[in-house]
């Protein structure tokens, strides 16, 4: 297991990832992905749309990063998405008044549920101090802070706006859009990946809290009394749930099951959850995630979100705690219904009837010229009053007199005066406000994940060496080539061709020809590659006999194939078809030591 310092070392030294603006003394929570990372975090993406997009027929869409305030205030993240502040008043820092909390008292793991009084007050009961600088926080007020990057849409104050803190939202204000392209019919599912902003109170832990980060979500738009998931797809997924009762429980524990299961089991409730949940295992799974690192935990009641009828997170165990690393949650009519109620647009689908319904109204049209007269400024309310009636109960127009009461008033009216009548409608269907289910990947937490449990160290002849056991799909290159040495031409020729003819077959390709071979592998090692190739003298025979040299990174085996074979065999190996020990049943091993001299 790496630890945090060795992880944020080599990711700076080797082009992961690192402080972003460092020129102008840097900017707490905001990172640059480097070369390495930057490939890493586009694989990640990619298996992602891959899995979320493409196989489960879902649409992709951009929308842009700024929003008017109007839809925040609809989404209620400009009342709700707030995190508790302290400042210190000796030195100024700002610090999360929870976390401080959770940190010191043994048996609270969510004090955001405490609400901010109860927190003020555990500070005080516990005399806690400034993280920073030991001074006393007692007596200090938490604050609720909202999240939200504030900007101004154009010149002067223009029109206030924000940075979307999830990128969910550029999905929902276009449902009107959306529901059209999916002509009407749920269910159906769009994705995005792209950033999203927070401005954190206390970023920390590298790239795991930061205030601009990458997210993929999927919002898939049900109809809760029809749709149901293609659950059998995944119902003998095995899983690790940790849900709020075991929470709760003094010797509360993992159960371990399948999410057929745990959903005949009620654990999780929503089917489309735990279908979510079965996918996501499959594909954390494929991507490199170290699945006895892994758990799906329930959201305890405080915790959920303003818009989460329930919610799970997948969470993966970095350097002892453990991380959310996705959110699975059941937000259930709530922004759409929001945005129907703040915009002008209509954010409901029209709901077909199997057979069109005949439905009986009750109408009355009061004579006014009788109701007027009668009841002189009441008349206009008694109308009212009688329509109400009607539709309550149109029975009560049976008799020669109707009755209404207004304010604690009677009012009698011939039944005549109240003119009644049914009418028949026929109607062919509804407007319903879809539900969503919303799967939210966070992939920085994602790709740090996938690097802290790749990070192995071992023995190579007789050298102690780090490398990142990276699945191949998702490692920043593909395969590296060296000539043999760097001073002889026809070797570096045949080398830099050969890196040109993987590169065409698709393949990523990273060419070096500086420092002894040793270095070259170890660098290659510490970045995940999955691959090198040594091009030596036996590469110069320009025939059916011309042979490289195939390293495998983790076993550090190297295998002799032709070169005719290479391209072929490689691309085998990425695209799942075959397995590196196939290639060592088949070519001739060399054991040659391997010294970074
Ligand atoms: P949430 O909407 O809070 O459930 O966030 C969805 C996902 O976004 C989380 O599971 C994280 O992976 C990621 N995420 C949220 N906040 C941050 C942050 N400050 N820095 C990095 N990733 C984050």
């Amino acid at each position: 297991m790496a630890s945090q310092q060795a992880l944020t070392e080599l990711a700076k030294r080797r082009g992961f990832f690192f402080g972003a603006n460092e020129a102008y003394g840097g900017t707490a929570g905001f990172y640059t992905f480097g070369p390495e990372g930057a490939a890493l975090k586009r694989n990640v993406e990619s298996a992602w749309r891959e899995q979320f997009t493409l196989r489960l027929g879902n649409e992709e869409i951009e929308a842009p990063t700024v929003m008017p305030e109007p839809v925040f205030e609809a989404s209620g993240h400009l009342d709700g998405f707030d995190d508790m502040l302290i400042e210190c008043a000796e030195c100024g820092e700002s610090h999360r008044a929870d976390h401080l909390i959770e940190d010191a008292v043994a048996d609270i793991e969510d004090a955001e549920a405490l609400g901010v009084d109860r927190v003020e007050e555990l500070i005080r009961d516990h005399d806690l101090a400034c993280p920073t600088c030991g001074a006393d926080l007692a007596g200090e007020p938490v604050e609720d802070f909202n999240l939200m990057f504030e900007t101004s849409i154009g010149p002067g104050s223009g029109q206030p706006g924000y940075l979307r803190p999830e990128t969910a939202q550029g999905i929902f204000v276009e449902f009107p859009r959306l529901k059209e392209y999916a002509r009407g019919q749920l269910p159906f599912g769009i994705t995005q990946i792209g950033p999203a902003y927070r401005n954190e109170i206390s970023p920390r832990r590298g790239i795991i809290r930061v205030r601009e980060f990458t997210q993929a979500e999927l919002e898939q738009f049900i109809d809760p009394e029809e749709d149901e998931p293609p659950l059998e797809a995944v119902e003998d997924v095995e899983v690790t749930l940790y849900p709020v009762s075991e929470q709760h429980a003094d010797d509360g524990e993992y159960i371990e099951t399948t999410i057929g299961e745990a959903v005949d089991d009620a654990i999780i409730t929503s089917p489309w959850v735990a279908y979510f949940l079965g996918v996501a295992q499959g594909w954390y799974e494929r991507v490199g995630v170290d699945m006895d690192r892994f758990r799906f935990r329930q959201h305890l009641s405080g915790e959920r979100a303003h818009y989460a009828a329930d919610c799970w997170d997948a969470e993966s165990e970095i350097g002892g705690n453990w991380i959310e690393i996705a959110g699975f949650a059941y937000r259930g009519d709530y922004d759409l219904t929001k945005h129907g109620e703040h915009s002008e647009d209509r954010f409901t689908v029209f709901k077909r009837y199997d057979e069109p319904k005949t439905v009986e109204t009750a109408t009355v049209d009061p004579d006014m010229a009788a109701l007027g007269p009668e009841f002189g400024g009441a008349a206009g309310d008694v109308a009212d009053a009688l329509q109400a009636l009607a539709e309550s109960d149109p029975d009560a127009f049976d008799g020669d007199e109707v009755t209404v009461e207004i304010d604690g008033e009677i009012y009698t009216v011939d039944t005549e005066v109240a003119n009644f009548s049914v009418e028949e409608q026929t109607e062919n269907g509804e407007h319903i406000t879809p539900h969503v289910v919303e799967p939210s990947f966070g992939v920085g937490r994602t790709v740090y994940t996938l690097l802290e449990h790749a990070y192995s160290e071992d023995e190579v002849d007789d050298e102690t060496r780090t490398y990142l056991s990276l699945a191949p799909e998702i490692a920043p290159t593909d395969v590296a080539v060296f000539p043999l040495v760097s001073n002889d031409d026809a070797l570096i020729d045949v080398a830099s061709d050969l890196a040109d003819e993987l590169r065409a077959a698709g393949i990523s390709v990273s060419y070096d020809d500086s420092g002894s071979i040793g270095r070259r592998y170890r660098r290659q090692d510490e970045v995940g590659t999955p691959f090198c190739v040594t091009v030596d003298q036996d590469g110069l025979e320009g025939d059916d006999e011309t042979t490289v040299t195939l390293r495998e990174r983790d076993s550090a085996a190297q295998l002799r194939l032709p070169v005719a074979d290479l391209a072929a065999e490689l691309e085998a190996v990425f695209d799942g078809d075959r397995e590196f020990a196939d290639l060592q049943d088949r070519y001739e091993r060399v054991d040659t030591d391997v010294t970074t001299d």
